[in-house]
């Protein structure tokens, strides 16, 4: 399950540079993640890195982008070139 981040996002800059896939980018208004390039952190980290810095809280999962950990893995080996 990718996450997302919610309008409750201060801009703080802090997230983006700590997500191992680039999913992190500066939206419109707030920060955005690109599901087709969040993998949970899997493959990377063992919890998703963004979640762990962010100082409000803001990044839940995404309930409409529900992956299974293969799933996610498997996003994890395309993204990297290694699938
Ligand atoms: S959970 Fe990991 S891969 Fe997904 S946006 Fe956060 S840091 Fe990036
Ligand atoms: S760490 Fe949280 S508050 Fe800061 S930019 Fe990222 S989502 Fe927004």
């Amino acid at each position: 399950m990718a996450l997302i981040i919610t309008d409750d996002c201060i801009n703080c800059d802090v997230c983006e540079p700590e997500c191992p896939n680039a999913a992190i980018s500066q939206g419109e208004e707030i920060y955005e993640i690109d599901p087709n390039l969040c993998t949970e952190c899997v493959g990377h980290y063992d919890e998703p890195q963004c979640q762990q810095v962010c100082p409000v809280d803001c990044i839940p999962l995404d309930p409409n982008h529900a992956e299974t950990r293969d799933e996610l893995m498997q996003k994890y080996l395309i993204i990297t070139g290694n699938a």
